[in-house]
């Protein structure tokens, strides 16, 4: 069904389907606040982790989708671990990452998926990722050319940069896993 022509409770309903289908119980939460206290990154949230969980309880996909919190979070998994409820809090945050890609939702942090893409090009094209190729290719993705010159140099001469790429064996398993993304889903 075209998702320009449901309803807002029928499209809340379909965001939670979804969950549900990844054994992601939000509404197993009784915002105690042990995820939000141990984020790492949270202060730089518009919505702490808790008022995640709880937005994606009431359906609130377009909020959801449209926030800064998906994309600055680190998937550390911190907060699942600390769930007494066993929440899937890192799998939630994918999922939202994957429906605004999938929906074409301009990114709030553009620079973040600019950087995992040059991640993942790297990992298809070698099986491991490159990091000069990989940073050169998110240079040339975002324009920030000049931003951390000085750390990447001293990368360089303490020999943490390889000039060349190096392979894995069995890219073939690589390739399999790249064929199948996007499947999951539907928009
Ligand atoms: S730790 Fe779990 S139960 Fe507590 S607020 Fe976070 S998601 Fe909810
Ligand atoms: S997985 Fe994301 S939301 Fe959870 S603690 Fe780590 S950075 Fe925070």
């Amino acid at each position: 069904m075209d998702n320009t022509c449901i309803s807002p409770d029928e499209r809340n309903e379909k965001f939670l389907s979804k969950l549900k289908a990844r054994n992601i119980d939000v509404h197993a939460c009784y915002q105690c606040g042990r995820c939000s206290s141990g984020c790492p990154v949270g202060d730089f949230f518009d919505f702490n982790v808790m008022e995640v969980v709880r937005l994606a309880a009431y359906g609130q996909e377009e909020k959801l989708l449209h926030s800064h919190t998906i994309w600055l979070c680190a998937a550390c998994e911190t907060c699942a671990t600390r769930c007494p409820n066993e929440i899937e809090i890192a799998g939630l945050m994918d999922v939202l990452r994957e429906l605004a890609l999938r929906r074409g939702i301009p990114p709030a942090e553009p620079r973040i998926p600019l950087f995992h893409q040059s991640f993942l090009g790297s990992i298809r094209s070698f099986g491991r990722a490159w990091e000069i190729g990989m940073i050169g290719n998110y240079k040339l993705r975002s324009g920030d050319l000049a931003g951390d010159m000085k750390l990447g140099l001293r990368m360089f001469m303490k020999g943490k940069l390889n000039l060349l790429p190096h392979s894995i064996k069995g890219k073939s398993e690589i390739r399999e896993i790249f064929s199948g993304k996007g499947k999951e889903y539907d928009r």
